[in-house]
């Protein structure tokens, strides 16, 4: 088994933290959102963890997630229910992106996306902490990590969808031991039956940043990329941003990273893409305000950022605004040609969401946004084999007489 499952190593939880207020809460109990309604956020005895592990050691571990152990919030290793959370690579894609473009290809985990990373996390807590019913809303990712996880545990799950979430996901989820139901409405719609039965004492709401860990979990891409990148970040990041959790967990872990002395001040450009059918974080950026209205009939092939409403809204336009990076929106049709320019030039099945990223950094490019020399980081969230792909009908009858030049 993985060395980083089985050393016993100290961990470093202080205690909780309002995002907006400052205010603080006892570590090691069961949070929801703060008194203020906004997302906690887990902080660390960084001193302690700067004095107890080195850059060096850190780096000559297993490279999987558990790597960062002292830096997440987990207590128990028991209470770690893993499926093996990968580092996942940065392919480039010279054609059909440029010289310098990379994809972190976050379709190699567990379930298929890197909702594996938050979920593996906040599964892990919500066992230490004593929760045995969960429920969540989810476009389809995130319900098929948190029903592998928590079924392996023994956690009982109860999913709802967009009523056209992907069958594939939904199928999924079933599979993987959840109760999962199609709801005529969208992911904020389905939240607000998870808020319900919550209220009522049903189940614990796992709805993204209603509770403190997934961003833990999420953080982990972006102290993976200051490892993979020789602890000096990429010029630009491009992130597809529904409820915004990654983006908001990589800029806390390039705080933390920061303040640990193992990188310095420089910080990529902090790119929020969203799909031009769902943009609210975009508009909210392009309007100068802190805080997003809610989108109105959301739609885009892009499932996993058909978000119209996000509670971490002023988390994720902060961290675009202080890395001096924007919000920018694409649309389907774009998004579509950028998965077709990726899986026929370059060889890598992009995800809808993915492909966003890189139709984003082609439009920032041509508008003087990015130059040509950056280093640039896309993120495809998930494998492209769990989307529709186009039609391939071609039929060969090896009985009659084969046009081997047509071939
Ligand atoms: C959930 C999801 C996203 C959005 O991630 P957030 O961190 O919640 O903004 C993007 N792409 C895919 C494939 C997803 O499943």
């Amino acid at each position: 088994m993985n060395a980083n499952l089985t050393a016993d190593r100290p961990t470093f939880v202080t205690h909780l933290e309002c995002s907006l207020t400052g205010e603080r809460y006892a570590a090691d109990q069961l949070h929801g959102l703060s008194r203020a309604g906004r997302p906690l956020l887990v902080r660390y005895d960084l001193d302690a963890v700067a004095a107890t592990v080195s850059r060096d050691a850190l780096a000559a571990r297993e490279t999987d997630l558990w790597r960062w152990r002292e830096l997440l919030p987990v207590r128990r290793t028991e209470n770690i229910v893993s499926l093996g959370e990968v580092e996942t690579p940065l392919v480039p894609i010279a054609r059909s992106g440029g010289p310098g473009v990379l994809v972190k290809d976050e379709g190699r985990l567990p379930t298929g996306s890197f909702k594996a990373r938050g979920l593996v996390m906040a599964v892990a807590m919500a066992r230490e902490l004593g929760v045995t019913r969960i429920a969540m809303p989810t476009n389809g990712n995130a319900g098929a990590a948190l029903a592998a996880y928590a079924t392996r545990c023994g956690i009982e799950t109860i999913v709802l969808c967009p009523e056209d979430t992907p069958e594939v996901n939904v199928r999924e989820i079933a599979l993987q031991g959840a109760r999962v139901w199609r709801v005529n409405g969208l992911i904020d719609d389905c939240g607000a039956i998870v808020g319900k039965g919550a209220a009522d004492g049903r189940w614990f709401d796992f709805s993204t940043l209603k509770e403190p860990y997934r961003i833990e979990g999420k953080k982990t891409m972006g102290l993976e990329l200051a490892a993979q990148f020789g602890w000096e970040l990429p010029d630009a990041i491009f992130y597809p941003t529904g409820g915004g959790t990654g983006l908001i967990g990589m800029w806390k872990a390039f705080d933390e990273l920061e303040r640990l002395g193992w990188i310095g001040s420089k910080r990529p450009r902090m790119y929020a893409v969203q799909a031009a059918g769902c943009a609210p974080i975009v508009k909210a950026f392009e309007d100068g305000v802190e805080h997003a209205e809610r989108w109105e009939d959301a739609s885009t092939v892009a499932a996993g950022i058909r978000v119209p409403r996000a509670v971490g809204d002023f988390l994720i336009l902060r961290a675009v605004r202080e890395s001096g990076g924007r919000a920018l929106a694409v649309d389907d049709g774009e998004i579509l040609r950028a998965v077709d320019d990726a899986a026929r030039q370059d060889g890598l099945l992009l995800c809808p969401e993915g492909g966003a990223t890189l139709a984003a950094y082609r439009q920032a490019k041509a508008d003087g946004l990015v130059g040509a020399d950056e280093r640039v980081v896309l993120f495809n969230c998930a494998t492209g084999l769990k989307y529709p792909m186009p039609p391939a009908d071609n039929w060969l009858d090896r009985h009659g007489t084969i046009d081997f030049d047509a071939l």
